[in-house]
């Protein structure tokens, strides 16, 4: 794809594309085309007001961090593929039971075999390389909200940008595949001790692509800079994942339990000390034992201190699964 190509083949109006776009969704005029063919109306999850998401995250921003700044906010509208497979698991192992009879231990070897039938939807995200910051949030709670999906119209993503995707429906079909195997496989192997064989057959009865808004912003406090992705969704403003400022009572603690380990150390040279009686130490010594630690205890702690203002916390609101199982087969 050269220069020429990042324009829309509908209205001609400019458009962000990564070299791997295999379909595009133009956010001026909504045409969405695919490069390897076939035309299809992507859906889109209804975006909030700008002003109601920028209020929120100035007033999560203030109740976390105070004195905390909101720096970059990016209004995204993001391309999930919401595959819709009919999944068949066999499986066959056997499973390992230990109890009780009476007073003798007993061990059992149960053969574990059977078949998992299920309509599953797996959310997979539509660019190849870049992530964004709490991409495993937003693929929960999509799936948690896909049948809403309405049908794009580029009045609703006024102001934000949107992102096309570098997968197309085979291969997103393909990856949903993979995934609601390992997931099976996953579930199985809970169950058994040792798996001789697991095998899934999974059919895509649906892929749709739908877009996502979700909001990617930045803060400072104390001149560190942390993370926050929003829900863009309509009506539900709110932080999925957010990294935060560590405490002034967590700071307190890692001192505290910085200042416990080294007074720890002292009291055992003290014991240690008696144990082998020295007393005959030259006083330079015995002044570097008992003097030592407590200095070294203060020195310790202001280190903890220090080092906890390096890190930060980390806020989840939602789940982080990427399959959701729909029904039974
Ligand atoms: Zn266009």
């Amino acid at each position: 794809m050269d220069e020429d190509d990042n324009r829309c083949p509908n209205c001609g109006a400019p458009i962000e594309l990564s070299p791997d776009t295999v379909v595009l969704v133009c956010g001026y005029c909504g045409a969405s085309v695919s490069y390897v063919g076939g035309t299809f109306t992507p859906l889109i999850v209804e975006c909030e007001d700008k002003g109601v998401i920028r209020s929120a995250l100035e007033r999560f921003v203030g109740e976390k961090a105070r004195s905390g700044v909101l720096k970059d906010v990016k209004y995204l509208v993001v391309p999930f593929w919401i595959v819709e497979l009919e999944a068949v698991t066999k499986y066959n192992g056997y499973a390992e039971e230990t109890g009780y009879k009476g007073k003798s231990l007993y061990r059992e070897y149960r053969p574990l075999r059977g078949t998992i039938r299920e309509r599953v939807a797996v959310a997979v995200y539509g660019r190849r390389f870049e992530g964004i910051f709490g991409l495993s949030q937003v693929k929960s709670i999509l799936l948690s909200r896909f049948e809403a999906a309405q049908p794009f119209n580029p009045e609703m993503v006024k102001g934000w940008s949107v992102i096309g995707s570098e997968l197309d429906e085979v291969e997103a079909i393909e990856a949903a595949k993979s995934r609601v195997a390992d997931e099976h496989r996953r579930r199985v192997e809970e169950m058994a001790t040792k798996v001789f064989d697991c095998y899934t057959d999974a059919e895509a009865r649906a892929a749709r692509l739908i877009l996502h808004p979700v909001v990617e912003a930045r803060y400072e406090s104390g001149g560190k800079s942390y993370r926050v992705c929003m829900d863009g969704a309509r009506g539900t403003a709110r932080p999925l994942v957010a990294e935060l400022p560590i405490t002034v009572r967590g700071r307190a603690a890692r001192a505290a339990a910085a200042v416990a380990s080294v007074l720890a150390i002292s009291l055992a040279a003290v014991v240690l000390q008696q144990i082998a009686f020295v007393e005959d130490l030259p006083v330079e010594v015995w002044l570097a034992v008992t003097a030592g630690p407590p200095l070294l205890a203060t020195a310790a702690g202001a280190f903890g201190a220090y080092t906890a203002t390096q890190e930060h916390r980390v806020l989840k609101s939602a789940g982080e699964a990427d399959v959701r199982v729909l029904g039974g087969l």
